[in-house]
């Protein structure tokens, strides 16, 4: 396949809005791959990364050990951006891979109303030209219900204000994940 995949086109989504000292936020860092990868993007920036579980912020400790400028906080992606506001004015990208940690607890996932309210209130702090990407899973039943509801709200988002982008794979089976990203103008 040539055309990207879900998890490269996030990425390439990612890089091509950032710079080397960009600050970032990984809104749900689970076992740290996102956090790794935007931690070598941004070698002069800063990284955040949240989770609301211990498991995945020790994990994602651990896979980033050899990096200095990341933040680690044990707390709901809804508090981010008032975190980040206690140190920088403002980011220029975040990913939320959405659901549940891979191996672990199917039970702790993420939820509609959170992930709203996380995705309007780090839009804030967005710089222009800046992007959210959202990774989407509806394959499970809160996957479902997150997706219908995350549409909905992207969709209501004011042209003026943000391009807002929708990338999935139409013709494959049992609901695949898929992009939504949302760039502010
Ligand atoms: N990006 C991760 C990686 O690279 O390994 C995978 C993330 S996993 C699909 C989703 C994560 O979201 C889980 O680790 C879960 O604990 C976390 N989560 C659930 N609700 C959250 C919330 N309100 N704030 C932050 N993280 C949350």
């Amino acid at each position: 396949m040539i055309v990207d995949g879900i998890l490269p086109f996030a990425r390439k989504l990612i890089t091509s809005h950032i710079n080397d000292s960009s600050i970032v936020v990984d809104a749900t860092c689970g076992n740290g791959n996102d956090t790794y990868f935007l931690a070598n993007q941004v070698p002069n920036g800063h990284v955040y990364a949240f989770d609301i579980q211990k498991a995945a912020i020790e994990s994602t400790k651990l896979k980033t050990a050899s990096f200095d400028h990341i933040t680690y906080h044990q707390t709901g992606h809804e508090h981010a951006a008032t975190i980040v506001k206690n140190n920088h004015d403002g980011i220029d990208a975040s990913i939320f891979n959405l659901g549940y940690l891979p191996k672990g607890d199917k039970n702790i996932t993420t939820h509609a109303l959170t992930t709203i309210e996380a995705i309007q209130s780090l839009f804030e702090i967005t710089n222009k030209n800046g992007i959210i990407v959202l990774v989407v899973y509806p394959g499970h039943p809160e996957g479902q219900i997150e997706s219908n509801e995350v549409r909905e709200f992207v969709q209501s988002i004011d042209q003026q204000t943000a391009h807002v982008l929708h990338y999935q794979f139409i013709n494959q089976k049992n609901n695949p994940p898929y992009i939504i990203a949302i760039e502010k103008r």
